[in-house]
């Protein structure tokens, strides 16, 4: 096999990462797993690890190495004990495809190791993206987007020039809190905001979903992937997640993909590009659907959205800033130590944080980043439940 098909994957144990070995399953003939990695997760990837055999194997929590060895069946994958290693294997030739899957901001420095040694990265880590979009932006044809929305928006135009394009329209389910009144949004509990109504995803993901900061970051990456203008960037409730997004273009025409609210297509879509390969889902029989709705956004309740266009007309660094903020608020949050609501004040407070930095190399964004992050802690006290 040549090193077209070989793969690392961040963060496999993750629901994406979980997802692309169930569609490289349904591909074993073509594709090769060269690198796993996780955070702590032995069992899950002892697992992976036993049944696709890669070259590498990447433990975050060193603590644990002894359990995960303890549990490999197949010992001839060499378990990396320092990052450095993984580093230095992401600027290596050993592989051409980088399935960028784990959560929050860690992800950063590895996708861009990735990109800057010219692979082809399969983008689910939208917050490296929203952090790092001027850097990220120099490596655009690099980049094939696994996030659903951003990834119909690319199976309709492709790598192509946007300059026909009107518009284009992000999908939003809405979250569990679409219907729930605004009026009753302290009394949201962290187990409340974790039952997302269509997808099954990692606890960060889904409560951006419940407070759609998911979509406000989905702006930002659409805005960087696609290279449009903020008001050429839309959003539309559609409870029932089929159609993944839209284009509009000038004609009057508009082109969408719809599917299965399942991560294995656009998954697939993104492995096997520019062909098609089996994603173990069947299409949709539309009369089984019977009826879509569609809503506008309601920015009373869901303020989130209009931070995108905020950050997006502010600083270099606004981006950077909102995705820290947001980050560290869920974390709060997922903690118990701050309400759902504290999510978006802390979010607009970190509005008013200035960064005299520059962002124009990866150091200087993981420096700003550090500083950032400073700041919002001390956001964050102001909002603690006793
Ligand atoms: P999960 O929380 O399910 O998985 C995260 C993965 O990253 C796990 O493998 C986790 O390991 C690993 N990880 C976390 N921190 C570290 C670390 N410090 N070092 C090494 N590995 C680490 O997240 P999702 O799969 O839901 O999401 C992943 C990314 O994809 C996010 O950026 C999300 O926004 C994006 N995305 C997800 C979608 C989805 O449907 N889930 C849809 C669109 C985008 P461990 O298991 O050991 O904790
Ligand atoms: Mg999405």
């Amino acid at each position: 096999m040549s090193n077209d098909n070989k793969l690392i994957i961040l963060g496999s144990t993750g629901s994406i990462g979980k997802s692309t070995l169930e569609v490289i399953k349904q591909n074993k003939d073509i594709y090769e797993v060269i690198c796993l990695t996780a955070d702590s997760n032995t069992i899950a990837l002892a697992e992976q690890i036993n049944l696709f055999k890669p070259k590498y194997a990447y433990l975050n929590n060193h603590e644990l190495i002894y359990d995960l060895k303890s549990r490999l069946s197949h010992n001839q994958t060499i378990v990396l004990t320092d990052i450095s290693q993984l580093h230095d294997i992401l600027k290596s030739d050993l592989y051409s495809t980088l399935v960028s899957a784990m959560s929050g901001s860690t992800g950063l420095l590895l996708t861009f190791f990735a990109l800057q040694s010219s692979k082809k990265v399969l983008l689910a880590n939208k917050e490296s993206l929203v952090m790092a979009g001027d850097l990220f932006c120099k490596y655009r044809k690099h980049i094939i987007p696994i996030d659903s929305e951003h990834n119909a928006i690319f199976q309709v135009i492709g790598n192509l020039d946007s300059q026909e394009i009107d518009k284009i329209t992000l999908t939003a389910s809405g979250g569990p809190f679409r219907e729930y009144p605004r009026s009753k949004f302290d009394l949201i509990t962290v187990e409340m905001a974790l039952k997302h109504p269509n997808w099954s995803m990692g606890r960060k993901i889904t409560i951006d979903s419940a407070t759609m900061m998911n979509k406000c970051l989905e702006i930002i990456e659409a805005y960087y992937l696609f290279n449009l203008q903020p008001d050429q960037i839309d959003v539309l409730v559609h409870p029932e997640s089929i159609i993944h997004s839209i284009v509009n273009y000038k004609d009057g025409s508009s082109l969408c993909q719809f599917s299965e609210p399942n991560m294995q297509i656009p998954i697939s879509f993104a492995l096997g590009y520019p062909n098609r390969i089996n994603s173990g889902v069947s299409y949709l029989d539309l009369s089984a659907v019977g009826n879509l709705n569609f809503s506008k956004v309601d920015h009373d309740k869901f303020p989130s959205i209009n931070y995108a266009y905020k950050a997006l007309a502010g600083s270099a660094m606004s981006c950077l800033i909102i995705n820290a903020a947001n980050e560290l608020a869920v974390n709060a949050f997922l903690e118990k130590q701050i309400s759902f609501l504290s999510i978006f004040s802390i979010i607009e407070d970190s509005f008013s944080i200035s960064l005299n930095s520059a962002c124009s190399s990866i150091d200087e964004i993981l420096d700003a980043d550090i500083v950032c992050r400073q700041k919002i802690k001390q956001i964050i006290n102001k909002y603690l439940i006793n």
